[in-house]
């Protein structure tokens, strides 16, 4: 983490001056790679930040009037105090501590967009991060980057663009399109590194296996939202030549939270800027994404729910991250659903998708058994012997009917679609 940076991130959660630490750049990196100084910056900030909320913004006053703050140090000791994405959906308002400079939505995935409001610090300090991140992957001065995020009101494609200015890196701004357009853009302009949607990535290496003349060498396309089994990276690696490095995140965390482990292990997320807890896990480690934004002064969260499942990853690995680890998510909590007696999640059948993307699971029945529809991008492959034991266990007793549904990618929108489509009948 370069010198800067670290500043920047001090100074925007206002602790610089608290926390004392004899701050020349040697000392600096020195405290950043020791465990005790992120334990003891993540708790400096926690208690700034309690302060901060109970002091300006309405909803935390009201809910937490019942905790004597000085003896708060870490979100645990708020006991069964949390913030719920419903909260955000009907009274954004009552979150904000100070006046927001720029305001992004969610994708609405589930139940309506919610307004997130950041403050001028808050968007540049998630732009300085995300440049941190893409020079830490190789990002060079003499790259071009293709950006094709939505530039809209859905946050990682300004960010990106921001980040991009940060690292003086030339960009094309192609924005959210049809993978058509992405495609010519591609082959005009022969970028380094492309931004774009998984599903859009598919059908641009359909195009390019097609493509006579010499394509672009790309070094690696930066993915989000969807998570791409290792088959088809290898697959997209033959065809273009270069890696895919995915991201998983959140427009409430203020975009791209955690970016894929080089090895596979799971997610790297910052964990100077968010506080990640994981609430009830199970006999796995699997539990709830309960995330506390340490950092942003507009509407900071705390002990967010957003309802995503997934565990810690202890496993070292050799990737330019150092940072702590989740792993790929199981699914969210609100996408649980029952069939054949079971609790399940789409993540369990995104585990047999060889190649293409997974979009999620439809269910029905047939003769009253429930079916699950695995659906997938057009082209993609299926092998339902890599599901988990119990679910093939259940098919085999002729209690679940497991299918496979190619769709067409959703190439209009750059929106997340629902991953569980209910369609059995309940009366
Ligand atoms: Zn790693």
């Amino acid at each position: 983490m370069s010198r800067w940076l670290v500043k920047r991130i001090l100074r925007a959660s206002g602790i610089h001056s608290r926390y004392r630490i004899p701050w020349n750049w040697k000392v600096g990196t020195r405290l950043y790679s020791k465990g005790s100084f992120k334990k003891t910056y993540r708790q400096e900030a926690f208690k700034v930040l309690i302060q901060e909320v109970y002091r300006n913004s309405k909803f935390y006053r009201e809910h937490l009037e019942k905790y004597n703050l000085k003896n708060v140090r870490t979100p645990a000791d708020l006991g069964d105090f949390f913030t719920y994405p419903a909260q955000l959906e009907n009274h954004p308002e009552d979150f904000i501590c100070q006046k927001p400079d720029i305001y992004f939505e969610t994708s609405g995935s589930s139940g309506r967009p919610k307004k997130i409001g950041l403050t001028r610090e808050d968007f540049l300090l998630l732009a300085f991060t995300t440049a941190h991140g893409l020079k830490k992957m190789g990002v060079k001065k003499n790259d071009l980057f293709l950006n094709a995020y939505s530039y809209g009101i859905w946050v990682p494609g300004l960010i990106l663009q921001n980040a991009l200015e940060m690292l003086g890196v030339p960009v094309v701004p192609v924005g959210h399109q049809k993978p058509e357009v992405i495609f010519e853009k591609i082959v005009d302009y022969r970028p380094t590194i492309v931004g774009i949607l998984p599903s859009s990535l598919i059908v641009i290496t359909k195009l390019a296996e097609r493509y006579k003349k010499e394509l672009p060498k790309i070094r690696w396309f930066q993915t989000g939202a969807q998570h791409i089994p290792s088959k088809t990276k290898e697959w997209i690696k033959t065809v273009w030549g270069a890696n895919v490095v995915n991201g998983y995140g959140a427009t409430e965390f203020g975009g791209t939270f955690a970016i894929e482990c080089y090895e596979g292990k799971g997610y790297h997320f910052n964990d100077l800027l968010f506080w990640v807890e994981i609430l009830n896990p199970d006999q796995d480690g699997y539990g709830e994404l309960v995330v506390t934004t340490l950092a942003f002064r507009c509407m900071p969260l705390i002990r967010y729910r957003i309802g995503d499942i997934t565990r810690f990853v202890n496993d070292r690995c050799d990737c330019p991250f150092r940072t702590a680890k989740i792993d790929y998510i199981l699914g969210r909590k609100d996408d649980m659903f029952k069939a054949a007696g079971n609790n399940l999640y789409p993540g369990y059948f995104s585990k047999a998708v060889v190649e293409g993307v997974f979009l999620g699971v439809e269910i029905d029945t047939k003769e009253e058994i429930d079916r699950i529809k695995i659906r997938v991008t057009e082209g993609s492959k299926v092998d339902l012997k890599r599901l988990d034991t119990f679910i093939l266990d259940t098919i085999e007793k002729d209690e679940l009917i497991v299918e496979t549904k190619f769709e067409s990618p959703n190439s209009h929108t750059g929106r997340k679609i629902p991953e569980v489509i209910d369609l059995r009948s309940w009366d």
